[in-house]
């Protein structure tokens, strides 16, 4: 069976431990969009870890972590993580890259440098991961697939075409140094023998392992509200974060994919600059980024302080109704034990009306929340392993979110570590 592990808000809602937890009883863990500008954070016996690249499952020594078209492949940091993960005693992972999957180049993090100083103040408030130039390559049909470092005479027409589009750029917009195509095929060389053990015709892989019954997991990142066509545009990642993607991104056909977990986080939390709602500031964020998450409210790849908000109702719905929720996780509840009482946006107040529909970005900009306060259980749930051992305000903050997303939680993460969960049917 294929399973889909998605987010339903900004990211960093917990997909990386949910996915983490589900991979123990599964065969393949598949990345199906984005890059190395995002992270999981995942906490398990052998330590903390923050993956950019590696699916979340490469902890197990029974699964297969996978690669798909659909990623950004940044080679280097592919590398790079597999050597730290190894360095702490992880057994090496099994990994396949896709032979359709294209290449993140250093001059894709030049260009989003470039472009991020040009535009000053209006920048998008890009990671600098190369993310945004490499999909737009991608579609601009300049991009490198993995499959053509194995074709040397393609290869070396294809680096003098590159640096004479990109030279133009660097030269007359950016004023930059030039690039040279016999550096570039030196660093495509590299590329290629790093590669060369993994690669595979990941579509046709994952044909046969869903033929013989293979437990298969999808994982994506960011989340809804990131998506280049339901998200906050422009403020958003340059691949689709949503399920249906994942089809895409991996190779295989929709509707294997049976199941759709939908991470949401208990609270809000949102990197880079766009319209949030439900955003709080001063000592009240301060707080609640201080006691988020596993040690903070902090960028897994940048650092960067997230900003913070209560639960939104209104995104979450659309989040959840996007990815087609067949499942709702319901993480990072323990850290709400602080609170005397919590609010949850409720609605989205524009111009003089509200609405429970999430809207399109001009009127987002403009969407004031309504917040309604529920009590808090003021009390540590850690350790909790049923529903009915949860206080009883607890259960209703659940309860109340439900009804209020329409979509079922089923399951409920009470702490960073794989069993911290209670399942709920
Ligand atoms: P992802 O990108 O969606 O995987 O999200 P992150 O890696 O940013 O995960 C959010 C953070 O919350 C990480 O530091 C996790 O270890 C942590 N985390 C996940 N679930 C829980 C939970 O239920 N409780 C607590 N306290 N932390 C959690």
């Amino acid at each position: 069976m294929v399973k889909a592990v998605v987010g339903a808000n900004w990211g960093d809602e917990g997909k990386g431990k949910i996915t983490d937890m589900l991979a123990k009883e599964a065969d393949i863990i598949v990345r199906f969009q984005g890059g190395a500008n995002a992270g999981h954070t995942i906490v398990n016996d052998y330590g903390k870890f923050a993956l950019h690249t590696l699916p979340s499952g490469c902890f197990y020594e029974h699964t297969t972590s996978i690669i798909g078209n659909g990623v950004a492949l940044n080679i280097p940091v592919l590398f790079q993580e597999i050597c730290d993960i190894t360095a702490k005693g992880v057994p090496a992972p099994k990994i396949l890259v896709s032979d359709r999957a294209q290449m993140v180049m250093p001059y894709h993090i030049l260009f989003d440098q470039y472009e991020e100083e040009r535009l000053g103040g209006k920048s998008f408030g890009s990671t600098k991961s190369g993310i945004a130039p490499f999909y737009s390559d991608k579609y601009a049909k300049i991009g490198i697939q993995v499959s053509e470092l194995f074709d040397e005479e393609f290869l070396k027409e294809k680096v003098v075409s590159i640096c004479e589009t990109k030279n133009v750029l660097l030269e007359h917009l950016y004023h930059k140094p030039l690039l040279k195509p016999e550096e570039l095929l030196e660093t495509l060389h590299k590329y290629r023998e790093m590669i060369a053990p993994y690669v595979c015709d990941v579509s046709a892989y994952l044909a046969q392992a869903i033929g013989e019954g293979k437990e298969i997991l999808l994982e994506g990142q960011l989340g809804t509200l990131k998506d280049p066509d339901h998200g906050i545009y422009p403020m958003v990642t340059s691949s689709s974060t949503l399920a249906a993607y994942g089809a895409i991104g991996a190779g295989i056909p929709p509707y294997e994919i049976k199941k759709i977990i939908v991470v949401c986080k208990a609270y809000s939390s949102a990197v880079g600059a766009g319209a949030f709602v439900s955003e709080i500031f001063g000592e009240e964020a301060d707080e609640l980024r201080r006691r988020g998450g596993d040690g903070g409210e902090y960028g897994a790849t940048t650092g960067r302080p997230r900003r913070m908000g209560w639960f939104d109702c209104v995104a979450s719905k659309y989040g959840c109704r996007l990815q087609g929720a067949t499942d709702v996780a319901f993480t990072v509840l323990d850290v709400l034990g602080y609170l005397d009482e919590i609010p949850v946006c409720v609605g989205y107040e524009i111009d003089g009306e509200v609405t429970t529909d999430f809207p399109v970005t001009p009127k987002l900009e403009k969407a004031k929340p309504v917040l309604k306060t529920l009590p808090g259980w003021k009390s540590d749930i850690r350790g909790i392993k049923t529903y009915e051992e949860l206080p009883e305000n607890c259960r209703k903050y659940i309860e109340f979110v439900e009804e209020q997303i329409g979509y079922p939680i089923t399951m409920i993460s009470n702490g960073p570590g794989r069993n911290d969960i209670i399942y709920r049917k």
